[in-house]
């Protein structure tokens, strides 16, 4: 009978997903080592906390998954738990204080919406800021900020990003044809994110906001091990609340050494214009229950809103922050305080360097 390789066995292990993250034990890093005598195999697994519920689960999977390989006639899963603190980070950004993750469970929530109003809102209470639009397959943010089709400039050697109402930006998707990320491998798109960020010349920056794909693919991934994220700040509307979608997101980014800075819910109810009735078209409410029940911190509710849209479709998401109606103003301006508030918690728990003070 032939005898098990190392690769084999990798290539099996591909195959077994952590149960909250949906992604393989491989690409999260979690299998520290394979060893092999004839046919035994022990397999190390590092967990992310000792007290981890889906060990059993983690057991049972690999020891079916392994047990596939020719050649293999016992499996042993031993276990390590490792709790990450900062991560280690490719690419060194001396000047950026704070990097602040926005995601979302799914696509179409005001994800894009919401990293561009804190971006602006952020600049506008005196930080210096920049805005990385990451979400490769949907690169929106040059239209959310009205500087789609502007040109980059190069010095020394470094990507200068464009300035928009005062935020420094850059899209990947100057650089990465959607069309074609779509249909990319993970290392792919792995490498040409890591080799993106390397280039370019912020400066000094308070924050910087990463506008990321939605779900829980590749590109937070590579992020989190090229970047030192602060924390990740989770968008979702009330009807997506099926709190499955929200938890997934926070235990991926917390998985990634990304604490959660707390969840947004957007489109959360509307104002009439004309009669000022509000009404919960989505049953608002839900993202703060989330948040209580995954004890993380709840930064707001954005109303459904004519002129967001159009202040957003147009490119001039600054005009929340001036506009007459009041209901949006201070609500775009309370999550911004809001998410400004937890990255110097973060601060003062020795994560990163408080910047901003807020109310
Ligand atoms: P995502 O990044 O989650 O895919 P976007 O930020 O691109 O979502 O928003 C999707 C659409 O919804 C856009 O047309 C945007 O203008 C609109 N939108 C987002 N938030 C609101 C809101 N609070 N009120 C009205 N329209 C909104």
């Amino acid at each position: 009978m032939s005898t098990p390789t190392k690769d084999a066995i990798i290539e099996q292990l591909r195959t077994v997903d952590d149960p909250e993250l949906h992604q393989d034990i491989v690409t999260l890093n979690m299998v520290r080592n394979v060893t092999t005598d004839g046919g035994n195999v022990v397999v190390e697994v590092e967990l992310t906390t000792p007290a981890c519920p889906m060990k059993g689960t983690i057991r049972r999977d690999v020891e079916a998954a392994v047990g596939r390989v020719p050649g293999v006639t016992n499996v042993s899963v031993e276990f390590s738990a490792r709790v990450r603190g900062q991560a280690k980070t490719v690419v060194q950004m001396p000047g950026v204080k704070n990097v602040i993750a926005v995601g979302a469970g799914k696509g179409g929530v005001g994800k894009s919406t919401v990293a561009a109003l804190l971006a602006v809102g952020l600049k506008r209470e005196g930080a210096r800021v920049g805005l990385l639009d990451a979400d490769v397959y949907g690169p929106s943010i040059p239209t959310l900020m009205g500087v789609e089709g502007s040109r980059l400039g190069v010095r020394d050697d470094k990507i200068i990003p464009i300035e928009a109402v005062g935020v420094k930006l850059i899209s990947i998707g100057f650089f990465i044809d959607p069309e074609q990320a779509v249909v990319w491998r993970g290392p792919m798109v792995h490498g040409a994110v890591q080799q993106f960020l390397g280039d370019v010349d912020w400066g000094e920056l308070d924050y910087l906001v990463v506008d990321l794909p939605p779900g829980t693919g590749d590109v937070p991934l590579t992020l989190s091990q090229s970047i030192p994220m602060t924390g990740s700040v989770i968008v979702c509307t009330p009807q997506d609340l099926a709190l499955s979608d929200a938890r997934r997101a926070i235990m991926m980014y917390e998985k990634l050494n990304v604490p959660c800075l707390g969840i947004v819910e957007n489109m959360s109810y509307y104002v009439c214009p004309n009669c000022r009735h509000r009404d919960a078209i989505f049953d608002h409410g839900g993202a703060k229950r989330a948040a209580g029940e995954l004890n993380v911190p709840f930064l707001g509710e954005i109303p459904l809103n004519a002129d967001l849209r159009v202040f957003a479709d147009e490119g001039t998401p600054q005009k929340c922050f001036n506009t007459a109606d009041d209901e949006l103003r201070a609500a775009v301006t309370h999550v911004v305080r809001a998410v400004a508030g937890q990255v110097s918690v973060r601060a003062s728990m020795g994560q990163a360097q408080p910047t901003l003070s807020v109310e």
